[in-house]
């Protein structure tokens, strides 16, 4: 590149959260340009499932926001509904014993005072909804309004769609900054990109772009393996999972953590989840961890047992360690705002949040209150001094 390329905002991260981002940028007016050192799709948004869910959320800001992300998600279907695989299929959460049942239908109370359709389903009813879940559940909380969307092909079309200018193979290496320390663009591997805002939608890789910034946001990889069965005629009518599942996913353990989740996918194949684990990018193939979800979705669905599984991949959630993404300005960098660390809902939450960059890039109130989101509630780090050796 010759002339730095001028634009109104430069999009860093091509993944879901990205593509968002433009769209709603785009149509908001701006003249947007989105880097990526890889292709569409590249990061963990090609690694991941596409569940739309409101289902594993308990009340609170990332309901809010998921909720919000389901309406535009239900808009944007109407436009590119069957080129993004976009499927209304709803969610089922069973309970295997009472006392679990018990406890899954208190989280749905508190998620239908908070606007979330969920139905409880007794257990002599289940087979309506799912006619090949094993006997002896104690019950289960149908959720409508969950969906799911095929990941890399809704970025790829949210992409098109924005017309957004698109540079891909392109590393960020640094955030300029003008005389007034206000953000000025990009410096990338390719050449500059002058722009007064820039979006951090580089997912798991979003502290490290902050750094370059010079600010802290300590987004750390929360490994997930997917098991992928032989394609099959359609079986499994929704996203079904083990009521445990939401436990795992709110748990602050590095550890891992196993519980079953099973669904189809329009092209055949089971996509057999879900792990999670904090063992930084290790991407090593871990037999513990596939037999433990093997295992799991035998024991939601029995027939599983005789079908062949192809293969297995491994992709990382971006996770802050409150569970809740950053989203909207940062505070100690004019022009720098974050869309990143959505951890294991990236796809599902991409509409609402790319909705609300787009807002605060036009100056507009943001439709939800960004304060929870804030990309500088992380105290930075301390280095503590080693303690002296009497006090050890
Ligand atoms: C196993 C698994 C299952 C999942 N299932 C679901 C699900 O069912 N529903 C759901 O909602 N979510 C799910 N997720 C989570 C979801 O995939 C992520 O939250 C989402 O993909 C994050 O998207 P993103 O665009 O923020 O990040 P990414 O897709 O990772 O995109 C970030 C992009 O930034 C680029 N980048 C980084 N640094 C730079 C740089 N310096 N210069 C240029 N480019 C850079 C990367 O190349 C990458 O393409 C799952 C995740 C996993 C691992």
């Amino acid at each position: 590149m010759s002339e730095p390329l001028t634009c109104d905002v430069v999009v860093v991260g091509a993944g879901m959260t990205g593509a968002a981002c433009a769209l709603y940028a785009a149509r908001a007016g701006l003249d947007v340009t989105v880097v990526d050192r890889g292709p569409v799709a590249g990061g963990t948004t090609g690694a991941g499932e596409g569940n739309l869910l409101v289902s594993d959320k308990e009340p609170g800001p990332e309901l809010d926001l998921a909720l919000l992300s389901l309406r535009l998600w239900r808009q944007l279907a109407g436009e590119l509904g069957d080129l993004v695989e976009y499927e209304a299929k709803g969610g089922v959460v069973v309970a295997p014993t009472p006392d679990g049942l018990t406890a899954l239908e208190r989280f749905a109370a508190g998620q239908r005072a908070a606007g979330v359709d969920a139905v409880s389903v007794p257990a002599d009813r289940l087979p309506d909804l799912e006619p090949h879940l094993a006997p002896g559940l104690a019950g289960a909380v149908h959720y409508p309004q969950d969906a799911q969307v095929m990941p890399a092909l809704a970025a790829a079309h949210l992409l098109r769609a924005s017309a957004a200018r698109l540079l891909t193979g392109t590393t960020v290496t640094g955030v300029l900054r003008g005389p007034d320390g206000a953000v000025r663009g990009v410096r990338t591997d390719r050449g500059d990109l002058h722009a007064p805002a820039v979006v951090n939608a580089a997912g798991t890789w979003g502290g490290d772009l902050a750094a370059r910034a010079g600010v802290h946001l300590p987004v750390l990889p929360r490994r997930g393996f997917v098991l992928v069965t032989e394609p099959l005629p359609p079986r499994i009518r929704h996203k079904v999972y083990a009521a445990d599942y939401v436990a795992d996913v709110a748990s602050d353990s590095a550890a891992l953590q196993t519980s079953p989740v099973v669904e189809g996918t329009a092209a055949g194949p089971v996509l057999i989840g879900a792990s999670r684990e904090r063992v930084g990018f290790d991407r090593s193939l871990s037999l513990p961890v596939v037999r433990a979800l093997a295992a799991g979705a035998t024991r939601l669905f029995p027939f599983l047992t005789h079908v062949r599984a192809l293969r297995t991949y491994a992709g990382f959630r971006p996770y802050l360690p409150d569970h809740l993404p950053a989203i909207g300005a940062d505070p100690r960098l004019p022009g720098l705002l974050h869309a990143c660390g959505h951890e294991g809902a990236g796809i599902g939450l991409s509409t609402g949040t790319g909705h609300l960059i787009a807002q605060v890039l036009s100056g507009k109130e943001p439709g939800l209150d960004l304060t929870p989101f804030r990309p500088d509630r992380f105290p930075p780090r301390v280095e503590t001094a080693p303690a002296p050796p009497e006090a050890r």
